[in-house]
């Protein structure tokens, strides 16, 4: 099951860029990795080729779970994940406000 999914707000904590926020681009699960536009960016000089501009490229690079918090849309801190059952669905839960991250069976109880 991945924490962090495509359009999620996140907070980073640790590195460079920490405290800065922003939203989830893309999700490498795999990798236990995100990308998160204008953030993490580190330059590569490139030398101009024939066909290809040379100068520095500014390159966004994934950066790790560990770093990053989620922000909860329900109460806005920065939360570690939690996970529930329900309807036989793992959904996402914020463990600072124990409400479903993504809106799932909210409207009802
Ligand atoms: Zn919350």
């Amino acid at each position: 099951m991945v924490k962090f999914k495509t359009g999620d707000k996140i907070k980073i904590l640790a590195g460079k860029d920490k405290g800065r926020e922003g939203e989830v681009e893309k999700v490498f699960p795999k990798v236990f990795s995100l990308l998160v536009p204008g953030v993490n960016i580190y330059k590569k000089h490139v030398k101009g080729m024939p066909g290809k501009k040379g100068g520095i490229y500014e390159i966004p690079r994934p950066l790790s779970f560990s770093k990053v918090g989620l922000i909860c849309p329900k109460c806005k801190k920065v939360t570690r994940v939690g996970f529930k059952l329900m309807d036989l669905e793992k959904i996402r839960v914020c463990r600072k406000c124990k409400r479903e991250i993504d809106g799932k069976g909210t409207s009802k109880k």
